[in-house]
């Protein structure tokens, strides 16, 4: 009575093979990125190995470091060679025998002390990606002898139902060869183009060279893990090109890594042209892949910037992603999160240095990409974001001359005493706007006014709300302010002391009275103010004043 029993929890192995198998990658192509991965490894740790054994204790010391693919459709079999490490019996029992158990992170943690090995070029580490061979493979032979002098060849069979077979082998070459036999459904893995497409998707950077069928596939390197200052604009250029799938060259390139708070490598591209309606959709997916340790995660995935910064080109990699995590859980993670937030932070500061420093080539791609950053401001919810975003802006003022146009911390510098607000006014054109009476009360006290000539423009410096605690404010709703009674009389009575065609305060009343009565219930209503200066009487809305000037020039262009 009382008396505890420790237990040990059972597995039904082949249900848990089903479970790896067929639940945890969302794709079943993953399988060979899995092997492809394992092969890579296999080298690295030869590599590893051959570098800091006796010559004697390992054996090829020459051997060629590749991965070799080799496909037959007619038998519907894949076949998978790598000249790595190999594999003890022990080590098949062990790292293939036993689910969830990673060779790789054990071979890390016992060179960790000597810290002599660049753990990045690790791929493996949970000890489940051999398994996922089972959601294509009826059956699966693993050739496989060790580099140490004298290791006996083996053979490791399984269904992928439970129970595995092992056996001495002759004639088995160094390393370790997968053979697969494909289920019938899956019998496209047995075929040359689909191989080829599956690798070049998510393996075309491993730091060994891949041989399909006897030709090489990976010959682009993996840039984005090359030191900055060691890359020449020519190697750029071919890989913006690569990635990019496209001929020009990048106009603004980004190339950096991060440590903290998560560890990335990324290089980050600007197209050089003009955007096309393919960048203009919303629709468009993003262009940054990510990547873990140079393997794919993701090619075109929407998680790693904003979308209004979906024209910008290129490849994240860090390692502190998991490679197998299903794209579900990889939108609710919070690593996602920091990266897209890094990234984010990045792409702006760049372009406030560029805006800064070479004022020129920024122009250039405010005129072509300037829609987007206003994208950016009106869909971002976060109001460091949209300041950030809002640094980048562009206007013409009725200070600045014809065609050049200044951002707003420019427009915080030329602020007037007392003034708190900056002011917008929505117009057509340049012309426009300095006739337009509702520039007129500003002018008269001379502040400087930003002129919207794009009618969403209107809108984006709406959202963008405020910018370093400055409100964006409508020279309409400047003008509805109300004019205090102060004001008014005080204007009435310097009317009364000089001779003038003006209202009396009576006549102007009656005036008010009389509209308020004839317009009735189109208008909000009708009142005084002292703000303008040649313009007897002007019509305001609160906001969006930009869509009737459009609508009115519309209409006359139509009339
Ligand atoms: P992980 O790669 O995450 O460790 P896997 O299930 O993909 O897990 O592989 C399990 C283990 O099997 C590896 O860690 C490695 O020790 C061993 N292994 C798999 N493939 C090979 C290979 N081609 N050569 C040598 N060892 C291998
Ligand atoms: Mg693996």
């Amino acid at each position: 009575k009382g008396e505890t029993n420790k237990h040990e929890f059972k597995a039904e192995t082949k249900m848990l093979l089903d479970i790896v198998a067929k639940s945890l990658y969302s794709e079943n192509e993953v399988f060979v990125r899995e092997l492809i991965s394992n092969a890579s490894d296999a080298i690295e740790k030869f590599r590893y190995i051959a570098n800091t054994s006796e010559p004697d204790q390992i054996v090829e010391l020459d051997r060629k470091c590749e991965i070799h693919i080799e496909t037959n459709k007619q038998d519907m079999k894949l076949v998978i060679q790598d000249r790595g490490i190999g594999m003890t019996k022990d080590e098949l029992i062990d790292s293939l025998g036993t689910i969830a158990k990673s060779g790789s992170k054990n071979f890390l943690s016992q060179l960790k002390d000597s810290g002599s090995i660049d753990a990045t070029n690790i791929i493996g580490q949970f000890g489940v990606g051999f398994y996922s061979v089972f959601m294509c493979a009826s059956h699966v032979d693993v050739y496989t002898k060790s580099s140490s002098p004298g290791a006996i060849g083996y053979k490791w069979s399984s269904e992928g139902t439970g129970s595995f077979e092992i056996q001495e082998c002759d004639d088995v070459d160094v390393g370790t060869k997968i053979v697969i036999q494909l289920k019938p459904e899956c019998r496209e893995y047995a075929d040359e183009d689909r191989i080829r497409n599956v690798v070049k998707k998510y393996s075309n950077f491993v730091g060994s060279p891949i041989f399909l069928n006897g030709n090489q596939l990976n010959l682009v390197q993996p840039l984005w893990l090359m030191e900055p200052k060691e890359i020449t604009d020519e190697q750029h250029l071919q890989f913006y090109r690569y990635i990019a799938n496209s001929f020009d060259t990048p106009r603004f390139k980004i190339h950096f890594k991060t440590d903290v708070p998560v560890s990335i490598r990324a290089v980050l591209y600007f197209p050089e042209g003009k955007p096309g309606l393919f960048e203009m959709s919303r629709d468009t997916e993003t262009g940054v892949a990510l990547y873990t340790r140079k393997i794919l995660i993701q090619s075109k995935t929407e998680l790693m910037l904003p979308k209004w910064l979906r024209f910008v080109k290129g490849v994240v990699d860090s390692e502190d992603i998991p490679l197998n995590l299903s794209r579900e859980l990889l939108q609710n993670s919070s690593l996602i999160r920091k990266i897209q937030s890094v990234l984010t932070s990045r792409v702006l500061k760049f372009l406030y240095e560029k805006s800064t420093k070479e004022p020129e080539n920024y122009e250039k791609f405010y005129k072509d990409y300037g829609l987007f950053l206003k994208e950016g401001i009106v869909t971002t919810h976060d109001q460091k974001e949209k300041e950030d975003i809002g640094k980048l802006l562009r206007f013409e003022t009725n200070k600045t001359g014809d065609n050049v146009k200044i951002g707003l911390d420019d427009y915080l510098k030329h602020l007037k005493e007392n003034q708190k607000d900056i002011y917008y006014l929505a117009a057509p054109s340049r012309q426009l706007a300095l006739n337009s009476p509702y520039f007129e009360s500003l002018k008269k006290n001379d502040y400087e006014v930003l002129f919207c000539y794009e009618p969403y423009d209107e809108l984006v410096l709406m959202q963008l709300i405020s910018f370093k605690n400055h409100n964006l404010v409508s020279v309409e709703k400047e003008i509805r302010r109300a004019t205090s009674t102060e004001e008014s009389d005080k204007l009435f009575e310097e009317n009364l002391s000089k001779p003038t065609d003006s209202l009396s305060k009576k006549d102007t009343d009656d005036l008010i009275r009389y509209l308020r009565k004839e317009l009735g219930n189109k208008v909000q209503t009708v009142k005084y103010t002292t703000k303008l200066d040649q313009h007897p009487c002007v019509i305001t809305v609160e906001d969006m004043a930009s869509a009737r000037h459009f609508i009115k020039t519309q209409s006359h262009q139509l009339s």
